[in-house]
């Protein structure tokens, strides 16, 4: 960009033409502004900032800063030093970011690299590149609760994985992310977490536009009136009995959990609890969102079979 200086010589310059070309996020950018010029003065936090966003390898306004809440979806080792995050952001959707010297022991990220917390996050790169660099990472909740029953860590892990199985990186959804930040929160091993799963994943089909069609039969378009229906996992929808006739059908149900799978995807996150299931409905439902899931992946998630051993031990 011409007419800028270095971002060593002087990075105030750098903030105060960024802010004016309007082109850069910059994190409390006016207070950072306003207050580097004052060296004697200058809070310790503020110049710490300044020495992280140079240090980290910004390389000024051709390298647009991104502050953002996320979730932690999954880590691995890319080097002896460096993590690999996949990171779900309220504002920019699924972000994959390098953590420079996240694997040292004395690593300034702490625990805040690890899946399931929900972070305030600061990474910066190109828009629509595949990888960004993790600039700042600070914990804003950690999810002790969760960690502390391995009932609710198992069907957590469970719920990032069905997130970061079912997105793809830069379609941003704030209605999604705070449906999942809400539903860890109220995530307990008191409140029936397996009907807190059935709801959030016929949720989470909904919200990204894969919701089963359960009122009419996908062949006749009509409402149906026998006991039961057949469903068609590749219509994703219902088919009523009189079109069934002579087919072979993947899976039957009853009209009864037909009605609580309609109230699943009805209910929100404070009225889901209301929902009361017979144990062996509760199975039905199960298998069913089960097939959906596989039905629309492809394949089985790496926590799912986890998670039934263990709700089938305890
Ligand atoms: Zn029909």
């Amino acid at each position: 960009m011409p007419g800028l200086p270095k971002p060593s010589a002087n990075p105030v310059q750098f903030v105060q033409l960024a802010e004016r070309m309007g082109k850069t996020r910059f994190p409390s950018l006016s207070p950072v502004t306003e207050s580097f010029g004052k060296t004697e003065a200058l809070g310790g936090i503020r110049a710490a900032w300044i020495k992280n966003v140079f240090s980290s390898g910004w390389k000024g306004p051709d390298l647009p800063l991104f502050r953002t809440r996320a979730l932690v979806l999954r880590v691995h080792y890319l080097s002896d030093t460096d993590k690999l995050v996949t990171f779900y952001t309220e504002r920019f959707g699924k972000v994959k970011a390098v953590a420079k010297g996240a694997r040292r022991i004395k690593s300034r990220y702490g625990a805040s690299l690890e899946p399931l917390t929900l972070v305030s996050l600061i990474y910066f790169g190109k828009e629509h590149q595949a990888l960004f660099r993790v600039n700042q990472c600070d914990i804003v909740e950690y999810h002790h609760e969760i960690r502390d029953s391995l009932d609710t860590f198992f069907y957590a892990l469970y719920f990032i994985e069905l997130l970061d199985s079912l997105t793809a990186e830069g379609h941003s959804d704030a209605k999604l992310f705070s449906f999942v930040s809400e539903a860890l929160e109220i995530l307990s091993p008191d409140h029936n977490p397996e009907l807190l799963c059935r709801f959030y994943e016929l949720q989470m089909l909904s919200l990204l536009g894969y919701k089963p069609r359960l009122e009419q039969c996908v062949k006749c378009r009509q409402f149906p009136r026998s006991h039961w229906v057949g469903f068609s996992y590749n219509s994703q929808g219902i088919i009523c009995a009189p079109c069934l006739d002579g087919v072979s059908v993947e899976t039957r149900i009853q009209l009864g959990t037909l009605q609580y799978l309609k109230r699943l995807l009805t209910l929100d996150l404070k009225r889901w609890s209301r929902l009361k299931i017979p144990k062996d409905t509760e199975q039905e439902l199960e298998q069913f969102t089960h097939r959906l899931i596989l039905a629309r992946l492809g394949r089985e998630l790496k926590s799912y079979p986890l998670l039934m051993q263990m709700t089938q031990n305890t």
